[in-house]
C-alpha cells in the first residue's frame, strides 16, 4: 500500500473536515444508553445525515448505493470523523458492517434492491441471529431448524446474545435446514423480518447494566424461501463471508477511539517511568495495528470486495491489547476514585466482552494457526 496521501486525499481530508465541523455543532445531546428507542433514533438519524452528505456506504460499491471510497479514502473518513468525534454506527453495525457487505457479495438483486438503499439511508436496522446456548465457538452445531413448507421457511428455536434485536428490523439468520447432512452442510442463511410472527426478544443484562443483547426464541416463525440468501444448505459458506467482514474492518473505528482514550489516560496517569513504558508499548501495538488495517483494506481491494484473514489476526491482537489498556487504567488510575459510569471503567468492562465476540481469542487463534500458518489440527 502506498502510504503517501496524494492531493486528492487530502483534498477528500479537506472536504470531510469541513462536513464535519459544520454539522457536528447541529446534533442533539445524546439519548440515556437506555432509551432504546431514542438511541435507535439518534443512530439513524446520523446515517440519514451521512447518507444525505454522500458519505453513507464509504467504502461500499457505487452500483449499491455506496460512495466507492479508495481504501486510503476510506481511512481518511475513519481517521476524520474519529478526530472530530463524530458519532460511530450504533445500532445499525450489523446492517452497514456486515449483514449489507455480505448482501452487496452474496444476495439476489432483487434482494439487494430492497435492503441496501433502506439500510444506508437509516431506515432498516439489523441484527445477528447466529449464536445459541449450545453453539458459539461450534457455531455450526447450531440447532434452530427450519422445515420448508411451500414457499415458506418455518422456523423454532432459539438464539442468544442477539445484539440489539430489540430495536432491529431485520435479522441476518443461520437456521438448519438439513439435519441428516454432516453439520456445516445443512445450514442456510436468510433474511428474517423482525416483525413476523412467532418472534419473542427477551433482553440481558450485562455486567455494566446494558442491556444491549438478548434472547431470541423463534416459534414456527415463516419467513419466505425468496428471503434466503446462497442456496439451501449452502448458508456455512455464506456465514463465512460475513464473519470476514464482522473481524475485517468493523473494529477500525474502534481502534481509532482506543487511540483518543489512551492519549486521555496518559494526562491521567501518574509520572512514572514504568507506567509510561507500558502506555508506550501499547501507542506503538494501536500503531502496529493501524499499519495492519491499512494492509487488510488494501487487500480487501485487491481481493474484489470480500476481506480476507487478516481480519481474524486483527481482531485478536486488538481485543488483547484492549485488556492490558484496561488493566492498566485499573491498575494505575486508583479503582476507588472511579465508578462505573467513568470512560476507562467502561473500556475495561467492555474489553472482556471483545475477545469474545465475533469469535474468541481462541477460535481466532485456531484459525491464525491453522488456515494463515498452516499448522496441523
Ligand atoms: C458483546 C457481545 C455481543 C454479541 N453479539 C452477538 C450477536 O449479535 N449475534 C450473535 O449471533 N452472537 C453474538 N455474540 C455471541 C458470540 O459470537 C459468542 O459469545 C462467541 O462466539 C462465543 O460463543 P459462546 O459464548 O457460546 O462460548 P463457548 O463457545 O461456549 O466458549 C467458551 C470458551 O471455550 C473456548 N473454546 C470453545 N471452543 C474452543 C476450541 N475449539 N478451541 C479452543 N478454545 C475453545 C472459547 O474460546 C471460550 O473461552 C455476542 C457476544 C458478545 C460478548
Amino acid at each position: 500500500m502506498d502510504l503517501r496521501y496524494t492531493e486528492s486525499d487530502e483534498a477528500f481530508r479537506a472536504e470531510v473536515r469541513t462536513w464535519l465541523a459544520g454539522v457536528l455543532p447541529t446534533l442533539p445531546t445524546k439519548p440515556s444508553p437506555e432509551d432504546w428507542p431514542a438511541r435507535r433514533e439518534d443512530d439513524t438519524t446520523w446515517q440519514r445525515m451521512l447518507h444525505e452528505a454522500g458519505y453513507a456506504g464509504i467504502d461500499w460499491p457505487r452500483e449499491f448505493g455506496g460512495r466507492g471510497a479508495s481504501p486510503t479514502e476510506h481511512l481518511i473518513f475513519l481517521e476524520e470523523t474519529e478526530r472530530a468525534g463524530a458519532p460511530y454506527v450504533g445500532v445499525n453495525f450489523v446492517g452497514l458492517l456486515h449483514a449489507g457487505p455480505t448482501l452487496v457479495a452474496e444476495a439476489s438483486d432483487e434482494q439487494r434492491g430492497r435492503h441496501l438503499p433502506r439500510i444506508l439511508r437509516g431506515e432498516e436496522v439489523w441484527c445477528q441471529g447466529f449464536s445459541e446456548p449450545g453453539a458459539g465457538s461450534d457455531l455450526a452445531a447450531l440447532q434452530t431448524r427450519a422445515v420448508r413448507d411451500g414457499d415458506e421457511y418455518v422456523i423454532s428455536g432459539q438464539k442468544i446474545w442477539t445484539s440489539f434485536a430489540h430495536v432491529a428490523d431485520y435479522c441476518e439468520l443461520l437456521v438448519r435446514t438439513d439435519p441428516s447432512a454432516p453439520k456445516h452442510r445443512g445450514i442456510t442463511w436468510l433474511i428474517m423480518p423482525m416483525s413476523s410472527p412467532g418472534i419473542d426478544v427477551r433482553p440481558l443484562r450485562t455486567i455494566a447494566g446494558s442491556s444491549e443483547f438478548g434472547e431470541m426464541f423463534l416459534d414456527e416463525v415463516r419467513v419466505p424461501v425468496a428471503n434466503r440468501v446462497g442456496e439451501e444448505n449452502d448458508g456455512w459458506r455464506v456465514a463465512m463471508v460475513t464473519f470476514s467482514f464482522e473481524r475485517g474492518t468493523a473494529f477500525v473505528g474502534e481502534l481509532l477511539r482506543t487511540r483518543e482514550l489512551l492519549g486521555r489516560m496518559a494526562k491521567l496517569a501518574p509520572d512514572d517511568a514504568g507506567v509510561r513504558r507500558e502506555l508506550g508499548h501499547i501507542l506503538a501495538d494501536l500503531d502496529a495495528l493501524w499499519a495492519l488495517t491499512k494492509r487488510n483494506v488494501t487487500q480487501t481491494e485487491r481481493g474484489g470486495g470480500v476481506p480476507g484473514l487478516g481480519g481474524s489476526v486483527f481482531k485478536l491482537y486488538y481485543s488483547e491489547v484492549r485488556h492490558r489498556l484496561g488493566d492498566l487504567a485499573m491498575r494505575t488510575l486508583g479503582a476507588d476514585g472511579l465508578t462505573l459510569e467513568d470512560e476507562h471503567v467502561q473500556a475495561w468492562i467492555q474489553a472482556m466482552s471483545l475477545t469474545i465476540a465475533a469469535g474468541t481469542s481462541q477460535i481466532q487463534r485456531n484459525i491464525v494457526a491453522e488456515r494463515i500458518l498452516g499448522l496441523p489440527k
